[in-house]
């Protein structure tokens, strides 16, 4: 493999020194593919190592850093099953103590008596003895010192947290980053006060102090807020110029009459809005997206939206996150527009080629005027003849790019109308901001009868009873959710400890003694061989291939599973009305908003619902939080409440967000915790587009190729 002198942003990673072909296979993994990506593969927490802890004071359990002399020579014991336990002894000025390793034997020879290493590990106190398991070591000399922070990096298969950081290392001394590399304009950078790129990267990879964490992390949080603002930006000017065609009025009478009850006056008002927009002479295009809490009945406005369309003589299409979305919504459309008429199909990837084909050929033709789908409906292949509507489910926030990807033109030379559907209530102030490519309909009222859901914060000691009720739910045929921050356990030796001794890049959540996180794996194998043996226990979560889980949460829905143990994965609008309790545990590590969307999965049917949000938190705002959940059941209410409690950020979060850093183009802007930098960052977009709509002039250039990168990872990873 040719090693190349010179490097620079664009450098393929199998040039870089250290790298080479099959390396290159694996951090393609973790999306990194040059040089650029891999400085732009940021720590997700960093190990404080530098506040180095006297052995005296070690306690059974914590993890730190500590500075050691070996004592004695290492000396390895062949134990049962192949296992080879190395002993060590080492000493501080304080007090001494055993290293202990397992099947690392070569550790003989680093271990010389009289050397000093700074260790890092977990410490357990045995018989006033002190030992540490397998810590990790770095030789030690006087007058050298030590990194104060130990970067932590998302890993993967075969790519070590040593191995990722020493490839980092060399990109970081062998480029030079000129200012041209900076996507950020300089004017940009000044007004926001941002810390230079060449700058900001060595501070995020190798940081000395907390100050400097903290404004390198600023700095590309509001990179990826700019770059979100400017693609919105240049959205909405796209959608001022777009055409689609004009409706005519449309008797509702027969629709209203097949919908069976009577619309909410929310309701009604945003169909009036939505019909002004169809109707308009001036042909513009219709964006715009429906808001409104859980269950308060956005479908119906869509249906009737489709109605308008296909009255007109249009087809209309409407897209889902999720193949199991796609189908609930195709069975209740198929329901309501067979009573007038029309027939509905449902195309997702698991359609059959055969009935693919029909659909492709039917619509194509014309013949079949309405059509529910996933992703699949704007795969290639897919044409319509005459399309005049498309509404999308969006559970998530950035559909920005699918959003023009939809309203392509068609022959006639006009786009189709777009309606989206959003179940995330937002504070106004907020949406104008995140949305303002699309008007904004809100349904802020529900429909009648509907039940609170009774919502409890309880701590571990109320466990016990927690399970009880859990089994009654069960025994009286009603099913339970149970939601977990994790998906495994983390893997402690290589990529970190637990999150009490790590200093998240997320700087929201507290620094210290966070509480143990659940994971979703073990809660559900404990639940199944110990606590519920009896009852029907399964598991859920966003590793899992879509299909597996849609095939889980079809035999939820079925009734053929009791306790779904799950991510945050079940927080997509699947309505299970037998559902009626809903567990979250660790509870304080969720967005409000969030919490709110999970509890709204209960409360469909007709029993009386619960929400039980499971903490050990001591903090002050996680208490304040959960209080407002268990205090109101308004989704308005509480997304003002959150936005004032921690910031934008929370709209941005994805499961497990800081872990997808280099995966998710807006994995970063769940850290903003900063309302003015948000809204700073569409006012600087604002201005550069004022003087450089299409990003063309040379200063922008690379701008405009972080602009692409943006969108196509938008396109590939956004529902
Ligand atoms: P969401 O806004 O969360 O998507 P849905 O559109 O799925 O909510 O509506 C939730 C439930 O409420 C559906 O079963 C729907 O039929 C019912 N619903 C909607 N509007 C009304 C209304 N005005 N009166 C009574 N029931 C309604
Ligand atoms: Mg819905």
């Amino acid at each position: 493999v040719q090693i190349l002198a010179s490097i620079n942003f664009k450098t393929p990673i199998r040039y870089l020194s250290g790298v080479g072909e099959k390396r290159a296979e694996q951090l393609e993994k973790l999306g990194i593919r040059d040089v650029g990506s891999l400085l732009r593969h940021f720590p997700r927490a960093y190990q404080h190592r530098g506040d180095i802890k006297p052995l005296a004071e070690a306690k059974n359990g914590e993890i730190g850093a500590f500075l050691l002399t070996i004592g004695s020579e290492p000396k390895s014991a062949r134990l049962k099953g192949h296992m080879v336990l190395t002993k060590v002894a080492a000493f501080d000025e304080t007090r001494s103590c055993t290293l202990v390793y397992f099947n690392q034997a070569y550790v003989k020879d680093v271990f010389t008596v009289g050397a000093t290493f700074r260790f890092w590990g977990k410490v357990s106190v045995r018989g006033g003895r002190i030992e540490l398991a397998s810590p990790d070591y770095e030789p030690y000399y006087e007058g050298r010192p030590l990194p104060e922070f130990t970067p932590l990096y998302p890993l993967t298969k075969g790519i070590t947290n040593k191995y990722i950081s020493k490839i980092i290392d060399t990109a970081l001394s062998s480029l030079s980053v000129a200012d041209c590399d900076d996507p950020l304009p300089k004017k940009v950078r000044e007004r926001a006060r941002l810390t230079e790129l060449d700058w900001s990267l060595r501070a995020i990879h190798r940081p000395s102090n907390y100050d400097m964490m903290d404004r390198s992390r600023r700095r590309f949080v509001f990179e990826e807020l700019f770059n979100f603002a400017l693609g919105v930006s240049m959205q909405r000017k796209e959608v001022e110029k777009t055409y689609a065609p004009v409706f005519e009025k449309t008797d509702m009478t027969p629709f209203f009459d097949a919908v069976g009850f009577e619309l909410t006056g929310a309701q009604k008002r945003v169909l009036s809005e939505i019909e002004a927009d169809l109707t308009h002479r001036d042909g513009r295009q219709m964006s715009r997206m429906v808001s409104g809490d859980v269950g308060c009945g956005k479908t119906v406005c869509a249906a009737a939206a489709i109605f308008m369309a296909v009255s007109n003589g249009y087809q209309a299409a409407l897209m889902a996150p999720t193949a199991i979305l796609a189908t609930q919504h195709y069975n209740d459309l198929s329901a309501l527009f067979g009573r007038l008429g029309y027939r509905v199909e449902l195309l997702c990837g698991s359609t059959t080629a055969a009935k693919k084909r029909r659909i492709y050929a039917e619509l194509a033709s014309g013949e079949l005027m309405i059509v529910v789908g996933t992703h699949a409906l704007i795969s290639a292949g897919v044409e319509f003849k005459n399309a005049g509507l498309f509404v999308t489910d969006e559970q998530h926030r950035f559909g920005v790019m699918q959003r023009a990807k939809l309203a392509k033109k068609g022959e006639n030379g006009l786009s189709a109308h777009t309606l989206v559907m959003s179940a995330t209530p937002i504070p106004r102030t907020l949406a104008l901001i995140l949305y303002g490519d699309l008007d904004v309909s809100r349904v802020d009222e529900m429909p009648p009868g509907r039940q609170k859901v009774s919502t409890f914060t309880v701590d571990e000691s109320y466990r016990d009873r927690l399970n009880g009720f859990i089994r009654k739910q069960a025994e009286e045929g009603h099913r339970t959710y149970i939601v977990c921050p994790a998906i495994e356990a983390a893997e402690k030796d290589e990529d970190g400890s637990p999150s009490e001794s790590i200093v998240g890049l997320d700087y929201r959540q507290d620094r210290e003694n966070q509480p143990e996180l659940k994971n979703a794996v073990e809660y559900a194998e404990n639940l199944r061989s110990r606590i519920f043996p009896d009852l029907r226990v399964e598991l859920m979560h966003g590793k899992m291939k879509t299909a597996e889980k849609d095939e889980v949460m079809s035999r939820f829905a079925a009734g053929e599973i009791d306790v779904l143990v799950s991510t945050t994965v079940i927080e997509v609008g699947v309505n299970v009305p037998e559902a009626t309790l809903m567990v979250v545990e660790n509870a304080e590590r969720f967005g409000l908003s969030q919490l709110h969307q999970l509890r709204g999965r209960v409360g469909r049917g007709k029993a009386k619902s619960w929400c039980i949000l499971v903490s050990d938190s001591k903090g002050q705002v996680a208490k304040q939080r959960l209080k407002t959940m268990c205090e109101t059941n308004d989704g308005y209410k509480i997304a003002q409440k959150d936005l004032e409690l921690r910031g934008p950020g929370d709209y941005f979060a994805t499961e497990n967000g800081a872990r997808q850093h280099g995966q998710h183009p807006l994995a970063l802007s769940s850290m903003c915790s900063d309302m003015d930098d948000l809204k700073l960052a569409f006012e600087c977009a604002g201005d550069t587009l004022q003087n450089d709509p299409d990003l063309s002039r040379p200063e922008n250039a690379a701008l405009a190729e972080a602009m692409r990168g943006f969108f196509a990872a938008s396109a590939g990873t956004m529902n």
